[in-house]
């Protein structure tokens, strides 16, 4: 197996020199001009201008106006692997979530494999995946197709350690809004309904659901409208809230649980309910057989990984469910840096981020060399993604 990709890994490590500079001032530049989701036209054009630059032909996603999908084919037919960038910033944190590396580590893997696919069977894309911060930019290139035929997804995200994210939780979002009967709070309440009633009642309803959901279950939420005056029974209140599991079935039963926890409230408190639902991400679903063949490269290139779950949730879920896929970290800044804050922000832009992003683009590179070139390699990713969830 090594014997078919020796060659590729050697002109991976030469484009990886040679490219190193232009890949790292990419993203440097895209840290130092912060666009938030869906606002992202320098980044998109820069990483196209890089991408173009290495032969990828480079096509919009219709409907999604800063997406891209970056195209370049090999000697013949063959599988299709792609490389997910992501470049959104956050309001007044800037890159405190570290996407220009994102950006880097995916544009640089296309880059780095570019020359190597001369003489490679199948076909390598690098996807620009807009507003991850906003939920809405994987799955909108879902709805499109953007990611149809494709065979395998890698995407790197930072942190403090080196690992394959195994899970991540999926994410459900509410808008609960309550619409009472206005009365004077003190000559005719018993005319009134409040749909601030509706509300507070939800709330204490979720709280009686926490001891029925399983172990790393979140339910969150915050009050959108309390009320239009102090002396008026509220005719309108309105609730955000969010739910999280790490299993989709799991998600799935609670989300129900917690739209009866409003209709509950609504029927004590005669008021009427509207349900508006809004992001859903699913939970990320590891494919080990990707794990394992990525983590092979990692520690090859000095980066062994660990395994890691996170609390939190990313678009890249969707994508996960629809595409054998892997989401992995590299070393990117040091323990106790918190992600969406200012520091983190500091962080995205070190030395050692830069090197993170490359070991990670390289690693992402040969990992899809292995699979353009080995069935067997690619049919245990498949393997894997048929098991059921
Ligand atoms: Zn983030």
């Amino acid at each position: 197996m090594p014997d078919r990709t020796d060659g590729v890994g050697t002109a991976v490590a030469a484009a990886a020199a040679a490219h190193a500079k232009e890949v790292t001032e990419l993203s440097l530049r895209i840290h130092a001009h912060p666009e938030l989701g869906n606002q992202e036209h320098r980044a998109v054009a820069w990483c196209r201008e890089v991408l173009e630059r290495h032969g990828f032909a480079v096509e919009g996603v219709p409907g999604v106006e800063t997406a891209f999908v970056a195209t370049r084919r090999g000697r013949g037919p063959g599988p299709t692997i792609g490389f997910l960038a992501e470049y959104d910033a956050l309001p007044g944190v800037d890159h405190g979530c570290g996407h220009n590396l994102i950006a880097g580590s995916a544009v640089g893997a296309g880059v780095f494999l570019a020359e190597a696919m001369a003489g490679l069977p199948g076909t390598i894309k690098v996807y620009g995946c807009p507003a991850e911060e906003l939920g809405t930019g994987k799955p909108m290139m879902l709805a499109a197709g953007a990611f149809a035929g494709l065979d395998a997804a890698l995407t790197y995200h930072a942190w403090s350690g080196t690992a394959l994210m195994e899970g991540c939780t999926g994410v459900r979002l509410f808008e609960f809004r309550f619409t009472g009967r206005p009365a004077h709070a003190a000559a005719n309440q018993h005319e009134g309904a409040s749909a601030l009633d509706g509300v507070l009642l939800t709330y204490t309803n979720l709280n009686a659901l926490r001891q029925f959901v399983r172990d790393g279950v979140r339910i969150h939420g915050i009050v959108t409208d309390g009320g239009q005056a102090v002396n008026i029974i509220p005719e309108r209140a309105a609730a955000t809230i969010g739910v999280r599991a790490a299993e989709r079935a799991e998600l799935a039963r609670v989300a129900a649980r917690v739209v009866d926890c409003a209709r509950a409230a609504a029927l004590a408190s005669h008021t009427t309910l509207e349900v508006v639902e809004g992001v859903t991400l699913d939970p990320v679903r590891y494919n080990a057989a990707l794990g394992e063949l990525v983590a092979r490269h990692l520690a090859a290139l000095g980066e062994p990984p660990v395994r890691w779950r996170s609390p939190a949730s990313t678009d890249f879920g969707n994508v996960s469910q629809a595409v054998p896929s892997l989401l992995f970290s590299v070393a990117t800044w040091p323990e106790g840096v918190e992600f969406h804050t200012r520091e983190a922000a500091a962080h995205a832009a070190t030395p050692q981020a830069m090197r993170a992003m490359l070991t990670a683009a390289q690693a992402m590179a040969l990992a899809a060399a292995e699979l353009l070139t080995d069935p067997d390699a690619l049919r245990r990713v498949r393997d894997d993604f048929a098991r059921p969830a």
